[in-house]
């Protein structure tokens, strides 16, 4: 009796509907919801775009009108040659802070910013250049420590970059001017940046870089003229520059017959003459 019992519950517990707990989510693709989103970014993307296709239309004729007289006498100025490959340009809405633009060296890539009011028309020219410059901005940093250590003075933190600015903007404004554009203002003087973070540099960087970019004066010279008249001179050193440094030291003229006048810094005449 009892095993018949028995086994009666267990074939109706065995045929009995199993019950499903439900589920404590119902996770899901929301197809309109997406729908509205994918829409709403795609209307948010479109400006930036434009912005972007608008610039590419705008700077693409002046790099093939003046590109080549620039990019020769820039890489010059580093002692380079302009790449052989076309340096990739990036062009996006926003490349971020801290001047939306910049450069890697290795290998060379510049990303712009479309959207900056700064960088528009002749200005986007100059960027350009500017930031391909930085693939050899090591040129200008190694150039004003050097400077700085035989002199013995502290150099300004940002002046490498000072130069870089203007030697991409004169270079760009030279260019522009032959070409019948002679009222070009370079970049860092639209800006104000020689009132600002240069404050002060102006005179002393226009007097002396474009006597090196003319041949007139090494690099190294240029660089040295100018930390002298923008850098404190340390006390009581006469004829000295620094402990144990002379002018001896810093020849700034080289030895080449046809070379023009070498500066206008009133203590060049002091240097003895370098040349045999
Ligand atoms: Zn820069």
């Amino acid at each position: 009796m009892w095993c018949a019992l028995l086994l009666a519950f267990v074939l109706v517990a065995q045929t009995a509907p199993h019950v499903q707990p439900l589920p404590l989510f119902d996770v899901h693709s929301a197809f309109w919801s997406n729908l509205h989103s994918y829409l709403h970014a795609l209307t948010r993307a479109s400006a930036p775009l434009r912005e972007n296709r608008r610039f590419i239309a705008s700077l693409a004729p002046l790099i093939e009108r003046h590109g080549a007289a620039i990019a020769k006498p820039l890489a010059a100025s580093f002692d380079a040659k302009w790449p052989a490959r076309p340096i990739p340009v990036d062009v996006v809405y926003d490349a971020g802070p801290p001047g939306n633009a910049h450069t890697t060296s290795d290998p060379a890539h510049i990303t712009i910013g479309a959207g900056d009011r700064r960088y528009q028309d002749l200005a986007a020219l100059e960027v350009v250049f500017h930031e391909a410059s930085h693939v050899w901005d090591m040129v200008l940093m190694k150039g004003v420590n050097e400077a700085a250590a035989r002199l013995g003075v502290r150099a300004p933190r940002d002046l490498w970059h000072a130069l870089l600015f203007f030697n991409a903007g004169v270079i760009t404004a030279a260019v522009l001017a032959a070409a019948g554009t002679p009222d070009y203002r370079l970049y860092v003087d639209v800006e104000g940046m020689f009132d600002r973070a240069y404050k002060g540099w102006r005179p002393a960087i226009q007097k002396h870089w474009p006597e090196f970019l003319a041949g007139r004066l090494s690099r190294d010279a240029a660089i040295t003229e100018i930390l002298l008249e923008i850098t404190p001179r340390l006390p009581g050193i006469g004829d000295q520059f620094g402990p144990g440094i002379s002018r001896q030291a810093f020849p700034l003229k080289s030895c080449t017959p046809d070379d023009g006048p070498l500066t206008t810094a009133p203590w060049t005449e002091l240097i003895p003459d370098p040349c045999p």
